[in-house]
Formats: C-alpha cells, structure tokens, sequence
C-alpha cells in the first residue's frame, strides 16, 4: 500500500489523457488563444499504460479517465479496456462532458467502465450555450438518457456561478426526485486559463447549502462515503442524492487519496500544485520502472498538508492559473 508523509493512503489516480477540448466552459477555458501542447509532448497510450501498471504495482486501485476530453482522443475505448485488465486496478470510471458518448454508452461496461461523471452545468439550453460557448445541449441529455437506459452508475458535476446558473440548482435537484442520479454541485476556482479570479461573488459551500435548504427544507445530511470529495445530502423520497463540492474551500484535503498525470506527464499530487516532478522526461530519458517508483514515492514522501500548502509551494510562487482541461479536474 502507498502512503504519503501524512499517513494518507494513496490509491487513486487522475488521469487526463488529452488537454484538447470540443466545448469551451468559460470557467475552464479562454474562448480563444489556447495553446495546445504539440502532440508528441502528449504523453502516448503506451506510455500512460507503462506508468499505470508501475502504479498499479505500488497501491493504485482506482483510475478516472479525465481531460480535455477524453473521448476526442482516438482509440480512447481500446485504452480504456486495456487500462481495466491491467493486474491492481479494480476501478476504473470517467469524467465527460458528454457531447460525444451516446454512442459508446452500450459498450462502456464492456471495456470496464464502472461509472460515469458527467458535466452539465444548465438544463437550459441558452444558458449551457452561454456557458460552454457552444451549442451543445441536446447530445449531453442523449448522453444523460442513454446512461440511465444502459444502468450506468452516474453522477453530473455542475460548476455552480453567479449569474450564470443559480436558477439551474433547483431543476438539478428535481432530476434527483426522478431519476436515481447524484448530482453534485461544484465550488469555482481559478484554473481557467486566463489567470484572473473565478467568481467576485463566489457561491461557496455554506451558501449553495442555504440556496439549497431554502427551496428544500426536509433536506437531510446522508453519510459521505471515504475519501469524498463532496458533502453528500438527500431529500426523503426523492430517487438520487445531491452533494456538495468544496474545491475552492478545500475541505477535503485531510482525506485526499488521489494523485494526477496530466496529459503532458507531470505527476500532481494535489490539485492545487503545479506539478511535482516530470514522469515523461524520466521514461523519455530511458528511466527504468525502478527510477520511476523512487521518484513517485519521493513526491509521495514530500506531500503538501492541504491545496493550500500546495498553492503556497508553487514555482516561484506563481499563481493557479492554468486551464483545468490540461488537470482534469
Ligand atoms: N471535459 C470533461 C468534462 O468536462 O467532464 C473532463 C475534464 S473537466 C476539466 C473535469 C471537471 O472539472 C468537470 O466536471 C468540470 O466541470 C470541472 N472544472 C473545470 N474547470 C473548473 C473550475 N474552474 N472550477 C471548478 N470545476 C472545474
Ligand atoms: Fe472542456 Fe471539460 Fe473544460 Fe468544459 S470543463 S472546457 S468540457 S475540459
């Protein structure tokens, strides 16, 4: 088992696959003059397999495929199915913006997909236009349908922002009166790109559960699986659960037992860095699996406490700017 200097068992990996993406979420990324890595910095299938097994090896259990997004990479179900056989992983689940899945929802069990996160910001079709600056809606609810029609455990992510989704909350939580979903709602934060501050007013744990409990007041506390990253509630009677995520406040750190790759081969162990050391220059370099373990359990050994020891510790003291598509969230 893997364990870092805080006595936190480590057994989950992020994997963001690409930095490409089809949508453009305005909290995620500039409309235009994103720089996309050239496609040979892009860590290769064989590569992310090499690293996997190696992880798997020392305690990684659990992988989500993440991104950009995933599915604009080519071949992404075969990578999928091979990540699932490897020896040590025992979960594997994704993160998609949807746009692209409807069709390869009948195979996701197929190829090993355990459950689905989706994002989907608005249930209104302007409004998720305006978010995500295009026009896009339609092939997400398909997604949505087919995922429920295909018995796929799922959860949808929405970014909650001043002025530009609050009236989506309560329809959100309706889907949870009828369909067996949970939908958790996610506090903004600065990695989109640009550099500058996500919400003036930002909508916070505290004040997304008051939206919440003025408009359902039987709403009750349900208990938060280990290792959750949300706050996890349920209205009696209604089919799925509704949960919180406090990723700007940081309250879960004290729990964390994820590390990232991002597409371009840094190892993150919290979100909140920016990158501890290169995995891509040591196998590029013709490192062994052995150098590659020492340079894990090294970062494992060094560990920021908290995101905001991490953002603290940052190069130079440079400040969390970069898109969340080059993370995967
Ligand atoms: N493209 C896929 C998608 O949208 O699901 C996967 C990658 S996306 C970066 C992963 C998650 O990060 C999404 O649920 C998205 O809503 C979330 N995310 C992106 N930028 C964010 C930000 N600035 N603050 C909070 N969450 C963010
Ligand atoms: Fe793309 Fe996902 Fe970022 Fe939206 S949140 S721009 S779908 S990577």
């Amino acid at each position: 088992m893997l364990y870092d200097n805080h006595g936190r068992q480590i057994n989950y990996l992020r994997l963001a696959v690409t930095d490409r993406c089809n949508l453009r979420c305005f909290y995620c990324m500039p409309e235009e003059g994103i720089k996309y890595m050239p496609k040979k910095e892009l860590l290769s299938y064989e590569e992310m397999e090499r690293i996997v097994r190696i992880m798997a090896k020392m305690g990684i259990r659990k992988i989500r495929i993440t991104g950009g997004e995933p599915f604009l990479r080519k071949g992404m179900m075969d990578f999928i199915q091979t990540l699932h056989s490897i020896n040590g992983i025992e979960q594997l689940n994704v993160t998609t913006n949807g746009t692209m899945t409807k069709a390869l929802v009948p195979d996701f069990k197929k190829v090993g997909i355990k459950s689905v996160n989706l994002s989907l910001d608005s249930l209104d079709q302007k409004r998720f236009f305006d978010i995500t600056r295009r026009n896009d809606f339609s092939k997400v609810m398909d997604t949505f349908h087919q995922l429920l029609e295909y018995d796929i455990p799922t959860k949808i992510n929405a970014v909650v922002m001043n002025g530009r989704n609050i009236e989506d909350i309560v329809p959100m939580i309706n889907l949870t009166r009828d369909y067996p979903v949970s939908v958790r709602f996610i506090e903004e934060m600065p990695f989109n790109g640009t550099g500058e501050q996500a919400q003036v007013e930002a909508w916070d744990y505290p004040k997304i559960l008051d939206h919440i409990k003025s408009n359902f007041p039987t709403i009750k506390k349900i208990k938060d699986p280990k290792h959750s990253t949300s706050f996890n509630y349920k209205i009696p009677g209604f089919k799925g659960s509704v949960g919180i995520i406090a990723a700007y406040s940081r309250l879960f750190c004290g729990s964390c037992n994820r590390i990232r790759l991002t597409p371009q081969g840094m190892l993150k162990t919290c979100l909140y860095d920016d990158g501890v050391f290169n995995i891509k220059k040591i196998i590029r370099n013709g490192g062994t699996d052995e150098h590659l373990k020492t340079a894990l359990l090294e970062a494992l050994g060094n560990r920021a406490k908290d995101g905001f020891e991490a953002e603290k510790n940052r190069t130079f003291g440079r400040p969390v700017s970069e898109s969340m598509a080059t993370i995967g969230g």
